[in-house]
């Protein structure tokens, strides 16, 4: 009857390392198998009886011997010839059925076809030939866990041969059956045996006696005795033809595993999400500082009032030592500003007559740290006693702005006028002036609070008409000519006891302010003779600087994030690979490559991060706008972060493309590398009936 043996077991050992040293499972073991029949394998338990279905499988290694399928080296096949070999050579059926449970029936039984390549339709359409055959179409759409004993093994029959195996692998297939449920599988193998080799593990040993062709009895890892009994007959079983085409199967376990880990992977996903979300609001942050910090500035009224001086280095007599002196820079010393700065006005610094920083009254209480601002114009002042507050000025008050409006206030300055005279008994003459100037509040601006102080601005042109109406009476005396306020400004040099030694520079046109400010450092760079000195530009300096120093610090938690994201994300995949160990090892056993099982949990992790990257793209744009909008209410800093979406350093679309890509690759990195470690998982205590 023999001719060819389709298996060929030769001098086979197999040991396992134990800690009292190598046990062996298998000793000397010779077979032969042909291509037809019932073969049984019996024996005590720990007979080494699925030890050899194992060895047959190639999921375990002998330590010693070959075993040849159709005269072919198993141990030699290449990773495609042993996917193939457990696909479509090999069908394998098991005491506790090692089915999908969550997949319907129908699914479990077409999923070695689909391995295989084969298109879904023709798999479903063979798949149900056979369902039919076994008279189980009532359960084709049904979830397998529902399913009884006997049913469930009836499905993983059906599932072992669809891809026409030469070998059927069965250990205890009836197990975990009743009488009528054993008897009722066993005649479906012994049909099966009979156009292919069928190997049944059994401890029943009616059922073997009944059924069987031959009976090889293994003792200790030996075989102990091998009878032949029957003649093997044809079969009544239509093998089907597999058309192979490409369909891709993960897609079923990425859906279950996507439903089934619900939860995990929606905290994943949230912690992705606002991960990416604390990273691009750092980038944002970092792309808006400059900008920001400028526009921020600009909205101070006192941007565009800036003083010029001449710097003058006086030796000190009889010393090495030189002094610095300030003094008023001629009109003709200046023009060359105007040449740069179209909308410049240059006029006297009144500060004397009216200080940057004099005493206020408001109702009965004195005032004494408000700084007074000349601004060069402003849509609501009209006239001289006409002022504008800044927010901190309410701060400092501690009222609304609703109380506040149409207010006043007092100014109060005492000055002394005074000349040199020729006259050895005066040398001096002096005029007393008092102001008390009640100001009336017609406007609240809101500033940006960095450095800010509480600030009064007025407005230059009417306050130099105020100024021109001080009357100098003892000077204009003396004189003998009418002395005002404006020409005792304007006449007065370094010599004389006033303290105003600069010019005031407004610029009339906001987009000139920048121009000031470059003019401005190179002066000071080239350490020229004037000097342009204007305090919100040095508050900008100071807080681009701070920002910028703090925003390299928000780069390490950029990076902390990014690595956070990418561990979350590996930890995920890689506890659903635990969680998936028994899933994995029964797609292996199917036929499937190890690169396939990877992607399962790459793709249902790539998924989520795809979601999240989504997700945080769409929600950026809020989180931005809300963290705006409360920044603007506490700081009055218009658009702290601005994220860059559209354009980042000079490339469209580059922030959310280049985030894509990094996580996405440091994720694969991240996922791969664990699950490569974790690879090794052993398929036999995967697969173990217990
Ligand atoms: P059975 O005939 O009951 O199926 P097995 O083939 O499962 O027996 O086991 C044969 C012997 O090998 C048993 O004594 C078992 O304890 C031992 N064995 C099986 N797998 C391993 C393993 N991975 N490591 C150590 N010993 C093992
Ligand atoms: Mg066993």
């Amino acid at each position: 009857m023999e001719k060819k043996p389709i298996l060929f077991l030769e001098n086979i050992d197999k040991a396992f390392k134990t800690s009292d040293g190598d046990f062996y499972a298998l000793k000397n073991i010779n077979l032969s198998f042909p291509n037809k029949g019932l073969h049984c394998l019996v024996g005590k338990s720990g007979s080494g009886k699925s030890t050899l279905l194992n060895l047959l499988l190639q999921i375990e290694k002998p330590t010693k011997g070959e075993i040849f399928y159709k005269n072919k080296k198993i141990s030699k096949f290449k990773k495609k010839d042993l996917n193939n070999y457990r696909n479509c050579v090999i069908g394998t059926i098991f005491q506790h059925y090692n089915l999908f449970e969550d997949l319907s029936v129908i699914d479990n039984i077409i999923l070695p076809s689909l391995i295989l390549g084969e298109n879904r339709k023709d798999c479903i359409k063979r798949a149900n030939d056979y369902i039919k055959q076994f008279n189980l179409e009532y359960l084709s759409k049904r979830i397998v866990k529902n399913l009884s004993g006997g049913e469930k093994q009836r499905v993983a029959i059906i599932r072992s041969i669809m891809n026409n195996p030469d070998i059927l692998l069965c250990d205890e297939p009836t197990g975990a059956l009743d009488d009528t449920n054993s008897v009722l599988i066993m005649k479906i193998l012994k049909e099966l045996s009979n156009d292919r080799l069928v190997i049944v593990v059994s401890h029943n040993l009616d059922l073997v006696e009944q059924f069987s062709d031959r009976i090889i009895t293994l003792h200790d890892g030996k075989t102990i005795l091998d009878q032949y009994r029957n003649e093997i007959k044809e079969s009544n079983f239509k093998k089907q033809k597999i058309n192979k085409r490409k369909f891709n199967w993960t897609k079923i376990f990425i859906r279950k595993h996507l439903k089934q880990n619900f939860v995990k992977n929606f905290l994943t996903y949230f912690s992705t999400l606002f991960g990416l979300l604390a990273i691009m609001c750092s980038i944002g942050f970092n792309n808006g500082i400059e900008e920001t910090s400028r526009n921020a500035i600009q909205n101070n009224l006192a941007i565009s009032t800036a003083t010029v001086s001449k710097k003058q280095y006086i030796d000190i007599p009889n010393s090495p030592l030189q002094y610095e002196k300030s003094t008023r820079p001629h009109n003709d010393e200046l023009q060359f500003l105007y040449n740069i700065i179209p909308s410049l006005v240059i006029e006297p610094n009144l500060s004397y007559f009216v200080p940057t920083n004099p005493t206020f009254s408001y109702r009965d209480e004195i005032l004494n740290t408000i700084s007074f601002i000349p601004i060069y114009n402003h849509h609501l002042i009209n006239s001289y006693n006409e002022i504008v507050v800044n927010n901190k000025f309410l701060e400092l008050l501690n009222l609304d702005k609703e109380e506040i409006i149409d207010d006043y206030l007092y100014l109060i300055h005492k000055v002394s006028p005074t000349i040199k005279t020729d006259d050895i008994v005066n040398p001096f003459i002096k005029d007393n002036i008092e102001i008390k100037e009640q100001l009336i509040i017609k406007e609240v601006v809101d500033e940006f609070s960095f450095l800010n102080n509480p600030k009064i601005y007025y407005s230059y042109p009417l306050f130099l008409e105020f100024v021109s109406n001080i009357k100098l009476e003892n000077i204009s005396n003396y004189l003998g000519y009418e002395m005002d306020g404006l020409s005792y400004v304007i006449s007065s040099n370094d010599d004389s006891m006033m303290s105003s030694y600069s010019s005031l520079l407004f610029v009339k046109d906001k987009q000139d302010i920048n121009r000031l400010f470059s003019l401005k450092d190179e002066l000071d760079n080239e350490k020229a003779d004037i000097r342009i000195e204007s305090d919100p530009y040095l508050i900008q300096k100071t807080y681009v600087n701070f920002m910028t120093s703090f925003a390299s610090s928000l780069q390490i938690f950029i990076i902390i994030s990014f690595v956070g994201v990418c561990f979350i994300i590996g930890i995920t995949s890689l506890s659903s690979f635990i969680l998936y160990k028994k899933e994995s090892a029964i797609l292996t056993i199917l036929g499937s490559s190890n690169s396939k099982i990877l992607s399962i949990f790459l793709d249902e992790s790539l998924f989520v991060i795809l979601m999240s990257i989504c997700s945080s793209l769409v929600l950026s744009f809020f989180v931005e706008k809300l963290i705006n909008n409360i920044v603007y209410k506490y700081a009055q800093i218009e658009n702290l972060i601005s994220i860059p979406i559209y354009s980042y350093l000079g490339y469209p679309y580059l922030l959310p493309i280049a985030l894509t890509i990094i996580i996405i690759s440091i994720s694969i990195i991240f996922i791969i590398v664990p699950l490569l470690i974790y690879k090794n998982i052993s398929l036999s205590s995967e697969l173990k009936d217990e």
